[in-house]
């Protein structure tokens, strides 16, 4: 997952908060204005040229009930901000317009440490305000010391100031979507505003029977993501759990199924895998110890965005090619280590990382086969310990490898009486989102 990306989804929330109190403030202020208007329509029949004075007597007369005058400093809002070179949280609140030195003061003497205070370009800081410009709150997602993202979290607390910087508690919830294809199917959900994430897992569920840019006018996608939200907004996506392409008259359908809490794959309404996937693991005989997406990290207790999966491996264990491929990198760099690509074909490229050493000899350019080492398992770079962290890029894309190159295996009876059970209820979300009006439905 993009982490800019995720920096800029509270924005959607912060619009939606300032929008409805805009809402809010017109319908309030229009109130008084219907009532001049009525009493035009009533007087006008009667006394044409002296509309003016009957107007104001009528509207003197007429009793609205009172207005709720809000006191202004009741009324607040957050604000985004984007954080442009070289900006300071200082600078930034100067810019907004915000004068509180006691604020100013309390974050750089705060307990936070001065690199959560950095802002990093292109992030959004999100403020509180009211009408007159009075602080409240601020808040941003950053990375801790640990190269965790946590969220940043300054709030005005009586008198006084409070700072922290954690884990941002998150609930699923799930989204449910039906597309009409009017003309490509790209356009179609950059219309519908589905995320980059869900937009990229769904060419890759079908990629092994047709591309999404197939699909045409009067074609159907209809589907189920998970959306991770904070305080009620969403802030991230999680997997699509189930969906439906109608696509010249063929019926096609996936539902994802968990493995275990780490990972899973995608399924047909009969239970059979729906990709093949490349044909090797990289680390024999091991497990997934920590899956893809935002999780909470089990040490540190904070929400990361796990852009890849990791294995459980001891120092050492031989690290295979999953599928033929080109080494691209062979690199040391400082949060992977000693770090290898290797690129399968123009869209799809994989990374391995904390490797103890890379095999004798590899070098960008080379071929290597599927199952052959290009290094052993280590604990270079930012790693607790020894494990293999693998990711897959599509289109320059971090996507989940357990869904997208890995091989899918087929489930065991028990398995596949669970997977049954969730299907059918996943289906049934789905055919009672085809039986509302589609423009209903894109509303969400
Ligand atoms: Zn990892």
């Amino acid at each position: 997952m993009d982490y800019r990306k995720l920096l800029h989804l509270p924005q959607k929330w912060t619009n939606r908060v300032v929008n409805s109190h805009a809402t809010w403030l017109g319908a309030v202020a229009s109130l008084p204005f219907l009532g001049v208007l009525t009493a035009v329509a009533v007087t006008q029949g009667n006394a044409p040229e002296a509309a003016l004075p009957v107007q104001q007597q009528v509207v003197e007369a007429l009793t609205l009930p009172p207005l709720p005058q809000p006191a202004s400093n009741t009324v607040r809002y957050w604000r985004d901000e984007a954080v442009q070179r070289g900006d300071t949280i200082a600078s930034l609140l100067n810019r907004l317009g915000v004068r509180d030195s006691d604020a100013t003061g309390f974050i750089y003497s705060s307990p936070l440490s001065k690199d959560l205070l950095k802002l990093k370009t292109g992030a959004t800081l999100s403020v509180q305000l009211n009408d007159q410009g009075e602080l409240f709150g601020l808040r941003f997602l950053n990375d801790d010391e640990n190269g965790e993202k946590v969220l940043v979290d300054i709030e005005k607390a009586g008198n006084g100031w409070r700072a922290s910087a954690d884990a941002p508690h998150t609930e699923a919830m799930q989204t449910v979507r039906a597309l009409q294809i009017n003309s490509t199917a790209a356009s179609a959900l950059g219309q519908a505003g589905i995320p980059d994430e869900i937009r990229t897992q769904l060419g890759e569920i079908f990629s092994d029977q047709f591309d999404l840019s197939s699909l045409k006018h009067g074609d159907k996608i209809d589907l189920v993501y998970e959306t991770l939200l904070y305080n009620g907004a969403p802030l991230t996506t999680g997997n699509i759990l189930a969906v439906e392409i109608d696509r010249g008259g063929s019926h096609y359908q996936a539902y994802y199924f968990a493995h275990d809490s780490e990972s899973g794959s995608y399924y047909d309404a009969q239970g059979k895998a729906l990709k093949k996937g490349f044909s090797k693991i990289p680390v024999a005989g091991s497990h997934i110890s920590s899956g893809f997406g935002m999780r909470y990290h089990p040490v540190l207790h904070a929400l990361r965005m796990h852009e890849g999966i990791d294995y459980a491996a001891s120092t050492g264990t031989p690290i295979m090619a999953p599928s033929d491929a080109v080494v691209e990198t062979v690199a040391r760099q400082n949060g992977y280590g000693n770090v290898v690509i290797l690129r399968h074909n123009a869209r799809l490229s994989t990374l391995y990382a904390h490797m103890s050493r890379f095999r004798s000899g590899l070098k960008p350019g080379e071929q290597v086969k599927a199952g052959e080492v290009i290094g052993y398992v280590g604990a270079t770079g930012r790693a607790t310990g020894p494990h293999l962290h693998m990711e897959v890029h599509i289109n320059g894309q971090p996507v989940d490898p357990a869904t997208t190159a890995l091989p899918t295996r087929e489930l065991s009876s028990s398995e596949r009486l669970a997977f049954t059970g969730q299907s059918v209820k996943l289906a049934a979300n789905l055919k009672l989102l085809r039986d509302i009006p589609v423009s209903v439905a894109q509303l969400d």
